[in-house]
Parts: structure tokens; sequence; C-alpha cells
């Protein structure tokens, strides 16, 4: 990776330094080299910051994976860039958090959470993420927005308190982020969207506008969210098989559609209760009329089948199609 322009000319000041090292007695020259050690670290510091969306509206990919480790990916999360902001989070499936990191975000800019649905592969990083904005200066509430639950489910409000919860929270020594009576740090602000079959908006703030509609995934209670910034449109399908209108709805003329690619074309079964083969995706892309398609989520039952699943995907969809991979960035033109 060459230099970034604005390095350029510290870079060339620790040239000239190196060739004066030479010149100096020993201890001299050894403090001076620790120095400009010091000065080039700081700098690839500074240059693995953050590096999405900088400028105008942008997704970042923190996982592009599902459950399987074998993928070598992150399981399912998303972040959505504006102006260098991460301004909101959908779903922190496991690795998540360490991709977070990776991408230069802070939790402190949050302006909220969207989980799709609380199977482990979307959610299970979520407890990491809390616990390392605990150490951050964040002071306004951070709401959490996700589904209903049911009797396999736990519900948005349910999830969080299982974690964070005063009396029975696996994490309850970190109650001081839920609960309203306890002082000392901002507090998480759980919401139950309820499962609406047409488009719901759910969050609205100056950066952003958030809506959601219920997706079919088995018997998960399960959302896919829609993301407004800046007259941009983003939509994550989450898991679902595909059923019924109501993600097409959601999807209606967005700029990028991120769908999931858990199950090959031909898959059947519980696969095929739970997920959208390539064709479903392809007709959801092209009846909401898309005007790019992001394909994540993919799994070993995916991964090297890309050939196969463009295909399909292309008898019925047209627009630039991509396969996504951790920490990739997509810009919302
Ligand atoms: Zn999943």
């Amino acid at each position: 990776m060459s230099p970034e322009p604005s390095l350029e000319p510290s870079l060339q000041r620790i040239r000239g330094s190196l060739s004066r090292l030479a010149r100096l007695p020993h201890a001299v020259a050894l403090a001076t080299l620790l120095i400009i050690s010091s000065i080039i670290s700081a700098h690839s510091r500074a240059a693995a910051a953050q590096t999405c969306g900088s400028q105008g509206v942008a997704v970042q990919v923190l996982g592009s994976g599902g459950p399987e480790l074998q993928d070598k990916r992150a399981s399912s999360s998303y972040l959505v860039w504006e102006d260098g902001k991460a301004i909101a989070l959908i779903d922190a499936g496991g690795g998540s958090a360490l991709r977070f990191g990776e991408s230069g975000a802070d939790m402190s800019q949050l302006d909220a959470i969207f989980f799709t649905h609380f199977h482990v592969d979307h959610s299970a990083d979520f407890s990491a993420l809390i616990k390392s904005s605990w150490f951050e200066d964040r002071k306004r509430p951070l709401p959490i927005y996700g589904p209903e639950g049911n009797d396999f489910m736990p519900s948005a409000t349910e999830f969080v308190n299982d974690f964070f919860g005063g009396q029975h929270g696996a994490y309850r020594y970190l109650s001081e982020l839920l609960e309203p009576q306890e002082e000392g740090s901002y507090k998480m602000q759980p919401h139950n969207v309820p499962a609406s079959a047409s488009p719901i908006e759910v969050f609205r703030n100056d950066d952003l506008v958030a809506s959601a509609v219920r997706v079919i995934h088995g018997g998960v209670p399960a959302l896919a969210w829609r993301i407004e910034a800046r007259g941009k449109a983003i939509v994550f399908s989450g898991d679902t098989n595909g059923e019924g209108g109501g993600l097409v709805r959601l999807a209606m003329n967005a700029d990028l559609f991120i769908a999931h690619n858990a199950v090959p074309e031909g898959a059947t079964g519980v696969e095929r209760r739970l997920h959208m083969p390539p064709s479903v995706i392809g007709q959801i892309a092209e009846s909401a009329h898309v005007k790019s398609l992001v394909l994540s989520h993919r799994m070993l039952r995916t991964l090297g089948k890309e050939e196969q699943t463009q295909a399909e995907i292309r008898k019925r969809y047209s627009g630039p199609l991509t396969f996504a991979n951790d920490l990739d960035c997509f810009p919302v033109k």
C-alpha cells in the first residue's frame, strides 16, 4: 500500500533524519531512532483508522459470513457511515466486534443499533461492543431496536435485559448501562418493533430514518431494515426465505440492497424454509428496482458457487452485483 499523500512530507522528514543519523554519536543516534520509530508507528495506526464513508454515505460490511467459523469470516454485521461517522449498526454477529474496531468506528458515534433477529450469528458480539463502549465518552442514550419475541426467541427488550438487567442479567455487573436509576453512564434504550407486513418507520433523527418490515425466517421473529440518510436508501434483507411482499416494498428503489446468500439454488427442506436462494434474491432485486445488489452472509454451502449464483440472479436482475467480504466498503452514490 502506498503512503497517503498527507503522510509524504512526514516521510521525507524521516528520510532526511535517517541520513543525518549516520553523523551523530552512538547514544544520540539511538535516542533519535526511537523517536523516529514511534512517529512511524503512530502514522501506521492513523493509516489503519477509519477509511470507509469519509464523505457522504457508505455501508461497511463488518461480517460477511454465516455461523460457520470455517468460512473465515465474521458473522453478520453492517455499519452505515455518514461523513466519517458510523451512525448505525445493523446486527452484531460473532467476530463483528473485532471488525468494528478494525473499521475505526467508535461506539459513541452510533445513533442506534438495529437487529434483524437474535440468532447467534447476528447478535453474539453485542455485549462485547457494549463493554467496549463503557471506555468511551458517550453521554446520549443508545436506542436498540429488534423484533418482538415468541416461545423460541427473546424480544429485543428481553435480549438486552438478559445480558445487562440488574437482577438476572448475565452481565449484571454492567447494569448501570441499562437501569435508569443507576448513575454513572449513558443508558441503552431497547425497543421491540411490532411485526408488520408493511414497512413502518421506527426511528428518525437528524442523521437517518430507519424503517422495518417483518420477514419470514422459519419460526424466528425477524425484520428487514431500510436506512435512509442524505436521500440515499440502503436495505438489509437480514435472514429470510423471501416469502411475502414486505421485503420488496421495503426495498423499493433502494440505492443499495444487501441480501443474504445463505443457500444455493436448489436448496430444500429446513435450509429453504429459512433462506432465499439466488433466484428469489434476483426476483426481489428486480421487483424492487434496486440500483445495486450486494450478496453477504456467505456460507460454506454458497462459497465457491458464485458463478452459479450470479447466473441465477442475472436471469432476473441486471444491475450491479457484488459478493461481500469482511470490511468491504460500499459508498452509496
Ligand atoms: Zn444468519
